[in-house]
């Protein structure tokens, strides 16, 4: 994604970072091709599109919703909403890249953090507040400091100034707690773990095949505790507006039990499965998983 938002700059000769590369025939304008833009305003055969958490604080700090804001969250709100709301931070922002470095690195040096610091639904009280902010302030402020912007910024234009807020997300996540800023505090994942309560890209899990061994919860991205209901035989789905749909726990599943599927089956009234007695000839967790593999208790939708 990152060099997709970089290629429509280089094809039209411009260099990142606010470089410059070529002479001034080599000058085009990188809007004038079918894509160009970042991950907070693009536009796509005309199309323009909105990061829907900015454009709501630029709203409320203005006390106007002009239409081109509508418009341009419109699409992004509706495809999120149909796949599955945190696709947006398992596929597309930079700082969940920045989490698996971080992830990477903790191992290698063998720092222990906590699971949880904070609870993963303060994420949609701190979407609420930056927009409340910006309505009482007049500015949208969260954007000042927002470290995806701080990504587009650096990588576009050479901005790098709000690098600090990366490199803060970066020893939260190392020193603190396992990706404390995605898992429970950035508000742009808290408006997007609320459209995930619709997706209709979900793991699903087949209680059969499962042998209780927990390798998916301790390669969960988002939080171990959104697997429960789906393991304990409750539910046919990992539910949770929290999951990024990464997949991890598809990958590391040793037994095939999880795929996705389409569409948004109800919770069961009574449980569909009972979940099997652990195998003990279950190949436990890999070390180099690095994670605990039971959640510290908490809710788990
Ligand atoms: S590991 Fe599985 S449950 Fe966890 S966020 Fe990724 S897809 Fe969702
Ligand atoms: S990794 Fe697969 S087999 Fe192991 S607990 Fe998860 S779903 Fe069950």
């Amino acid at each position: 994604m990152l060099v997709l938002f970089c290629l429509p700059l280089v094809a039209a000769g411009w260099g990142l970072a606010g470089g410059f590369s070529g002479g001034d025939a080599a000058v085009a304008t990188p809007a004038e091709g079918v894509f160009y833009g970042s991950l907070a305003s693009s536009s796509v055969g005309g199309l323009t599109l909105l990061d829907p958490l900015a454009a709501l604080q630029v709203a409320a700090a203005s006390r106007d919703l002009a239409p081109v804001l509508a418009v341009g969250v419109l699409p992004v709100l509706v495809a999120y909403g149909l796949v599955r709301g945190r696709a947006f931070c398992g596929w597309v922002c930079p700082v969940n890249l920045l989490g698996e470095a971080a992830d990477w690195l903790r191992l290698r040096l063998g720092i222990e953090v906590r699971e949880r610091a904070v609870p993963r639904h303060a994420k949609l009280g701190v979407a609420v507040a930056v927009v409340a902010l910006a309505a009482l302030v007049g500015v949208p402020v969260f954007e000042t400091f927002n470290p995806v912007g701080a990504v587009n910024r650096g990588l576009l234009f050479g901005a790098f100034a709000g690098a600090w807020t990366l490199v803060a997300v970066l020893l939260c996540d190392l020193f603190w707690s396992r990706r404390a800023w995605c898992r429970a505090l950035c508000p742009m994942g808290g408006l997007y773990e609320a459209l995930g309560r619709a997706g209709q890209v979900n793991v699903a899990i087949d209680h059969g095949a499962c042998v209780q061994c927990d390798r998916c919860k301790a390669v969960c991205l988002a939080d171990p505790a959104i697997l429960e209901p789906a393991l304990a035989g409750e539910d046919v789905i990992v539910r949770a507006g929290d999951c990024l749909a990464c997949g991890a726990c598809v990958d590391a599943c040793p037994a095939d039990a999880l795929r996705f599927r389409l569409g948004r089956p109800r919770r069961p009234a009574v449980p569909v499965g009972q979940p099997a007695a652990p195998c003990p000839a279950a190949v436990p967790a890999p070390p180099d998983a690095g994670r605990p593999s039971a959640a510290a208790p908490g809710s788990t939708d």
